[in-house]
């Protein structure tokens, strides 16, 4: 008997970007009684389950976006005699959905890694039950990963997790809806620890794949100190000094050591923040700027954003830090219009941005735009092949449409021609060029930033975007052959004699 888990894709890279942390996790999850899990990562390349065998279990860890493919690996481990069990955010909120089309026997909704132990020990006596709930565990008994198990060479990035949770509630996310709003924060010498771990094993640049890493901010603890809320201010304060107790162990690890993480703007109010997290060897942070008008932000409950100058003048800050931002931004808004695409790229260029990437509004189930779009289709929503447009995840990925909710005054095409074009231009040779020479200083650190910022174009834009089948799979090729050199540009010498700070 065999255990494999599974992390879905329709295209494949040959090398991932950021380790897929759940399936080493879960690795780390499994009773040894169980031996080695066979863990996949259809990123790197699709998976044939023709080597699946009766009596085998697969676990198959699935979000929207690869939901489809994961139902298809699904029904070929059933047919092939295997236990079959869903686990991943999308399974948590349509746990039917993986026994109707993807042969589940079971489904692990919420955090997965205390529940599948015993998943394993139900399939193991025939008698798996159809769901199990992994609920929301706390932070000190989150696992880390089985990094053992990492297939040499295939990662240009290591992961690691230090919190889950996020206190806001934006309309277009699910996190807070599925991680819910309490941050749940591991210890940070566990955290630790698994960081040296991976710089032992030569993962010189770490994703803190956390869904906010600064969960309490300078306005919390205004409100909790003026409410006269003492228990809430402590365990905010709490929060707050477990945050800082973490960078300066950070800050002890090699120099070179670079990390990136995820992070709401108002840490740009927070000067000590942003300088311990500038000690700490936290080079860039993906900001959710999402949109530059006030009216668009209001739309989607992120009123806490700045926009206009003030955008500009948050945005900077990291930069004047040391904090290279990959700015986030959502075109299809209600309040958006043709003018949109370029006052957004005005806004990033000036505002000092590494990187950004553009994404097209679409509402995805667990969220609030979703709950409104899905109403507002009334009972017999426009089908796809057959497939009502509220399930657009299961319409086949070339037949999918780009957009989905009516807008006010762009045409669908023009939300995604505007849309490719921010992109073009953004990561025109010119202007990569450019913010190569201000971001490194060697020729070959700028030849390399070039490198990655067309890589991640490729990846990100292309395959996404484009509607032409052609330019998509011309795409995932050229990206296919770039990814090999570009890991080599982050891997670090592995250092088996690093000691915890
Ligand atoms: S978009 Fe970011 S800030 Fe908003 S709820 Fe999601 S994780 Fe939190």
């Amino acid at each position: 008997m065999t255990t494999y888990l599974l992390n879905p894709s329709h295209v494949s890279f040959g090398i991932g970007v950021i380790t897929p942390r759940w399936l080493y996790v879960l690795a780390a999850a499994t009773p040894p009684a169980f031996g080695t899990p066979r863990l996949v990562d259809e990123t790197l390349e699709a998976f044939d389950a023709a080597v699946i065998k009766a009596g085998d279990i697969v676990g198959i860890g699935i979000h929207t976006g690869n939901a489809l493919r994961g139902y298809e690996l699904g029904v070929a481990a059933r047919a092939a005699g295997a236990y079959v069990v869903f686990g991943g955010i999308h399974a948590t909120l349509f746990p039917e959905e993986a026994h109707t089309l993807g042969g589940a026997h079971a489904v692990v909704t919420g955090d997965g890694e205390h529940a599948w132990p015993e998943v394993l020990r139900d399939c193991a006596s025939g008698a798996p039950r159809r769901q199990y709930d992994g609920g929301r565990i706390e932070g000190d008994t989150f696992l880390g990963g089985r990094w053992d198990l990492l297939p040499p060479g295939r990662y240009m990035w290591g992961s690691v997790q230090t919190v889950r949770g996020c206190p806001k509630h934006c309309s277009f996310c699910s996190v807070w809806r599925t991680d819910g709003q309490r941050p749940r924060q591991r210890p940070y010498q566990q955290v630790v620890e698994e960081i040296v771990e991976l710089r032992r094993r030569g993962f010189r640049f770490i994703a803190l794949a956390d869904d906010n890493f600064y969960p309490v901010t300078l306005e919390d603890l205004r409100m909790a100190a003026r409410r006269g809320d003492r228990t809430q201010l402590r365990r905010l304060e709490q929060l707050r000094s477990d945050r800082f107790a973490l960078m300066e162990e950070l800050a002890q690890l090699p120099d070179d050591t670079v990390f990136f993480t995820q992070i709401t703007m108002e840490a740009a109010e927070d000067a000590e923040f942003l300088q311990f997290m500038k000690r700490a060897h936290i080079k860039g942070a993906l900001v959710g700027v999402e949109s530059v008008t006030k009216e668009g932000l209001k739309s989607i409950y992120k009123n806490f954003n700045e926009s206009g100058e003030s955008l500009v003048t948050r945005l900077r800050s990291f930069r004047e830090n040391g904090i290279h931002v990959l700015g986030s931004f959502i075109f299809g808004l209600p309040g958006d219009n043709l003018d949109s695409f370029d006052a957004t790229l005005k806004v990033a260029e000036a505002a000092d941005l590494t990187f950004a990437q553009f994404v097209m509004l679409t509402p995805f189930p667990g969220t609030l735009d979703f709950a409104a779009w899905e109403k507002s289709l009334g009972e017999d929503p426009e089908r796809i092949g057959g497939i009502p447009i509220n399930r657009h995840w299961l319409i086949p990925q070339s037949q999918r449409p780009k957009i989905y909710t009516a807008h006010p005054t762009m045409t669908a095409e023009q939300i995604r021609v505007g849309t490719q074009q921010v992109w073009d231009d953004f990561y025109s040779l010119p202007r990569i060029w450019k913010r190569a020479s201000v971001a490194c200083v060697s020729l070959k650190g700028r030849l390399a930033f070039v490198l990655i910022s067309k890589i991640y174009r490729q990846m990100y834009a292309n395959t996404g975007i484009a509607t032409d089948s052609a330019r998509v799979s011309r795409s995932a090729r050229w990206a296919r052959l770039m990814a090999r050199p570009c890991r080599r540009l982050f891997a670090g010498p592995p250092m088996p004699e690093l000691q915890l700070p």
